[in-house]
């Protein structure tokens, strides 16, 4: 599932290739993936149009062009990859947006959500909904004040788009496990030195994460536990413990992250 990370490198598939380069055709291959636009009107106001610098908001990709915003968001398993002319069209690519030396393909088996143009910056609003502020870079006093007050468990705060952006089941977890802080837990029965660790693992996991495009399922991880039939403790504790929270399976480690007492 694309979250922060993913969409990052996302970003800068976009970034390297199409800054600055005009859009000579758009295929949409399956119409269900272009939202609140017909396909027809999409290619059309999408070419000729040159890409500027792409942003990421969260798990949004916004592709401003000279002429009307690109809205992007993966869903469960959309992506983002870029294509040489040349290569075999793949099963699940659903629109191609072709420059002059390549592709960009979008692609999703599930397509739960697609893409949308924004013709004005109040439309990109809407079409993104409320959003706190982006997970990476929010430290100190801007993820307290995002955080301080909510009733619910950390864990589903931490994934409430609406509280902090980018941040979806897996990265989630491995936050949580890393800082030592059991996922049922709400953010005001934290101690400082809690919070200080909550802090520092949650830009830890964000920064190597987006430096490796995704969320590391090697060892030292929790992620690379999931599905697993006994998924471990990375820390040598023996077997996680999973429940349901948010209707997302929670993965975490009974002696690294206690409940409260
Ligand atoms: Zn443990």
């Amino acid at each position: 599932v694309p979250e922060l990370p993913d969409v990052e490198a996302f970003r800068q598939v976009l970034a390297r290739h199409g800054v600055g380069e005009r859009i000579v055709h758009v295929a949409v291959l399956d119409p269900g993936v272009v939202r609140q636009i017909s396909p027809r009107d999409f290619a059309r106001d999408l070419t000729g149009r040159r890409f500027r610098r792409p942003e990421r908001r969260g798990k949004w990709l916004v592709a401003p062009t000279d002429g009307p915003t690109l809205l992007v968001h993966f869903g469960m398993t959309g992506g983002l990859s870029w294509a040489s002319p040349a290569d075999k069209r793949e099963r699940y690519d659903r629109v191609v947006l072709s420059l002059a030396d390549g592709d960009l393909v979008y692609a999703d088996q599930r397509k739960l959500r697609g893409l949308w143009l924004a013709k004005q910056d109040g439309e990109i609003a809407k079409v993104i909904g409320r959003q706190g502020p982006d997970a990476y870079g929010l430290t100190g006093a801007a993820l307290t004040g995002a955080l301080e007050g909510r009733r619910r468990s950390l864990k589903v705060a931490l994934m409430d788009q609406s509280v902090i952006a980018g941040i979806g089941n897996m990265l989630a977890d491995e936050t949580l496990w890393r800082a030592k802080i059991h996922p049922s837990r709400r953010f005001d029965s934290l101690d400082t030195q809690e919070r200080r660790l909550l802090d520092r693992a949650l830009q830890q996991v964000l920064r190597s994460s987006i430096r490796a495009g995704t969320i590391p399922r090697t060892r030292a991880w929790l992620s690379s536990q999931r599905g697993l039939d006994h998924p471990q403790c990375p820390r040598g504790h023996g077997e996680l413990r999973t429940s349901r929270l948010a209707g997302r399976t929670t993965y975490w480690c009974p002696t690294c992250q206690p409940s409260e007492t």
